[in-house]
């Protein structure tokens, strides 16, 4: 059986397609792998557990119906759905899993990542990253209402998307330096991430040390989904 990895869904209200999407391929492929790995940003914006939002429902349901058919389900935060906590995973019967965690992949040592902490090259993002990862500002912005978390995610998908503009598409890449180094320091040669939506498979060489990054495309106009089993990997498109 093989072992799915898939990331930035970017789900949300307003793209009721790709919510069913999701759900669909919860009850097909999911139903038979050994396990499904979500890396990160499954959601477009996550204000805390207790968000109200149907769809959102309907994705619990989904995710929770899939692993009590079996296959578990893996969850890693990305920066979008940093704040998922353990109502969630209780209600879902998901495990959140660390950024980075390492996996024994059918023998193979891997390193699982979203992957923004590669983009080092991006300063102005690394210090908000720092912020937002911060377990104090996290308490108080969960202790705001709803109605205050939801316009403050809706204000910063906007600053987001407006400071993304302006920069270099290089700079929010990620940096080869700090993936060999975070490689290294897990000892990998195999390192699955997503973040960055730039599908693509890439070899590395330095030193003596050869390396294979594997970068998960997203959900937006087609859904990518890696596969791995004893025989390898590959990408498949739905
Ligand atoms: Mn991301």
């Amino acid at each position: 059986m093989a072992i799915l990895f898939i990331s930035d869904l970017h789900l949300h209200p307003s793209r009721p397609a790709s919510i069913e999407r999701f759900i669909d391929f919860l009850e097909t492929h999911a139903r038979e792998a050994q396990a499904l790995y979500i890396l990160g940003d499954l959601f477009e914006s996550w204000i805390g557990d207790d968000d109200p939002e149907p769809s959102y429902t309907q994705i619990r349901t989904g995710l929770e119906r899939c692993v009590r058919a079996g296959t578990p389900v893996y969850i890693m935060h990305g920066n979008r759905d940093f704040l998922l906590g353990a109502t969630f995973a209780a209600e879902t019967g998901c495990t959140l899993i660390a950024d980075p965690t390492r996996l024994d992949l059918f023998g193979t040592p891997t390193l699982l990542m979203h992957g923004d902490s590669l983009c080092t090259d991006d300063a102005e993002y690394q210090s908000l990253r720092i912020r937002l990862r911060d377990p104090a500002w996290q308490q108080q912005a969960l202790a705001l209402p709803v109605s205050d978390r939801l316009e403050l995610a809706s204000e910063a998908r906007e600053l987001s998307t407006l400071s993304n503009q302006s920069k270099d598409a290089a700079i929010m890449d990620v940096n080869t330096e700090e993936v060999l180094r975070v490689m290294r320091q897990y000892d990998v040669n195999l390192l699955i991430h997503g973040h960055t939506h730039r599908q693509a498979i890439h070899t590395l060489t330095e030193q003596g040390f050869s390396a294979t990054r594997i970068d998960l495309g997203d959900w937006f106009q087609t859904a990518s989904v890696l596969v791995v089993d004893e025989r390898g990997w590959r990408t498949e498109t739905l």
